[in-house]
């Protein structure tokens, strides 16, 4: 399978695309886009997008409807979604060891969620592209300065000056660039034998392990241990277990970066945004009539769509008519992100509307960004039992609604952090200065994220 880096290639046996659809992938920029970077020096700016435009996919459009079928499993109830990742990816920690810890902690949590739910795990990084961030306000004030706000490393720099913060399009090369590095990284982790499940006691090397969550996980790679002996005594065939499929994911925000990053599959003359195999549109941009809804509307990729507490079932049917006019399994995802206060008033008639009208819907949970604080001493963060609170009103919810909850939309890191307060470790207010490393929004750290999936194969289990 190839895809063109022209629109209009074509070979013999290449399907090209029609030119309606071809021009269509424009009309984003007539509908206002929210959120995008201004940039001083427009001619730099063109420069970059027209080298975008020439560079190989990070992604085959074959491998995102591979993933399609899975998101189509997971709606059906017969697997579970776990995607998972920084809030904000940075460039300087695209290192080797900060990508193999994600990797290590979605491998972990699914290895608890498919021992402990029965169910096959499909693992989405929030990774090799998640670099942009919508902002509630376009500036930030310290000490009487004001400077444009951190938007992301595709677009400036976190740094407090004015140089750092002003909008840079070298910065979308270097994103292209750090996100292929990223995911070949993630490739050779997971095809490479990293990822093979005999090694599920390896994944634990390296962490704290003064704590009861690395022993609970001990314990149950043990456990997983036994069975593959078992089954390996009995002559079972393990290629299934040598190598996992993980794919990638990013908040799709930046529409000229996206847009140069689409391609005409040579197999059905369809459009795919070939920057990562899964997109979303966030809370804030997902305007019905806006142009990021119009954007993917026109590409083939699997995508998610954001639900905040002020959704209704109504918001839900209209996207679902532009976004997913056909029904197509796997294709649309809602996640719903409503706070551990709000989702067991608000979810359940969403779900039963939606849930009679488009069965194909997937639904995640992300119970991550509708419960964000400021604590006392000034950090932005979460509590942990408001986070597990979420997904259990989410599991409630679904039961009460007759649906069917299909993953999970985490913020974590591999690394030992203290951003998210509570957890077994009982990170406190005072702690959280200890390591908190977040750009934006706080993480879960590796030992929360092994907890977090130790109870959620519980729900899974009811
Ligand atoms: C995010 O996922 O980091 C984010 C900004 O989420 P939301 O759009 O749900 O606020
Ligand atoms: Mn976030």
């Amino acid at each position: 399978m190839t895809l063109s880096t022209e629109p209009h290639f074509s070979t013999t046996g290449h399907q090209t695309a029609e030119p309606s659809v071809v021009a269509g992938l424009d009309a984003w920029r007539e509908l206002n886009p929210l959120q995008q970077p201004t940039y001083l020096d427009s001619e730099a700016h063109k420069r970059a997008i027209s080298e975008l435009s020439t560079l190989p996919p990070l992604i085959f459009a074959g491998e995102a409807d591979v993933l399609k079928a899975k998101l189509a499993a997971a709606a059906r109830g017969e697997a579970f979604v776990l995607q998972g990742g920084d809030c904000a990816e940075s460039f300087s920690g695209a290192t080797a060891d900060k990508i193999r810890n994600r990797v290590r902690t979605v491998l972990q949590m699914s290895a608890v969620l498919t021992y402990g739910g029965s169910l096959p795990v499909v693992k989405v990084g929030r990774m090799a592209g998640q670099f942009a961030k919508p902002r509630s306000s376009d500036t930030e004030t310290r000490d009487g300065v004001t400077l444009p706000a951190f938007r992301g490393d595709i677009v400036n720099d976190h740094e407090f000056t004015p140089e750092s913060r002003a909008h840079d399009p070298q910065r979308l090369l270097r994103a292209y660039h750090t996100a292929a590095s990223t995911l070949n990284l993630i490739r050779a982790f997971t095809s490479g034998g990293f990822a093979d499940l005999r090694l599920v006691h390896e994944w634990n090397r390296g962490f704290l392990a003064n704590n009861a969550n690395y022993h609970r996980y001990e314990a149950l790679a043990a456990e997983i241990d036994r069975a593959i002996k078992f089954m390996d005594a009995c002559g079972a065939d393990f290629d299934a277990l040598r190598t996992v499929e993980f794919f990638s994911s990013h908040e799709a925000l930046l529409l000229d970066y996206e847009r140069a990053l689409t391609r005409i599959d040579s197999r059905t003359g369809n459009p795919y945004d070939v920057s990562a195999h899964f997109l979303w549109i966030g809370e804030r941009t997902r305007d019905l009539d806006g142009a990021h809804v119009d954007f993917l509307a026109r590409v083939r990729n699997p995508i998610g769509v954001k639900l905040g507490p002020t959704s209704t079932a109504d918001d839900a049917l209209s996207l679902i008519d532009k976004l997913d006019p056909e029904h197509e399994p796997g294709r649309l995802t809602f996640v719903t992100r409503m706070g551990a206060d709000k989702i067991r008033d608000v979810l359940p008639d969403v779900l039963r509307r939606v849930g009679e009208e488009a069965p194909q819907v997937l639904w995640m949970c992300d119970p991550m960004h509708g419960n964000t604080i400021t604590s006392k001493s000034g950090y932005k963060t979460r509590r942990f039992d408001d986070v597990m609170s979420e997904v259990a009103g989410f599991f409630e919810a679904h039961k009460e609604a007759g649906t069917i909850p299909g993953g999970l939309h985490v913020e974590l890191t591999g690394d030992d952090v203290t951003e998210v307060l509570g957890g077994a470790a009982h990170i406190e207010d005072d702690g959280l200065g200890d390591r908190y490393e977040s750009l934006v929004d706080p993480r879960l750290n590796h030992e929360q994220s092994l907890e977090m999936a130790f109870q959620v194969a519980e729900l899974l289990k009811k």
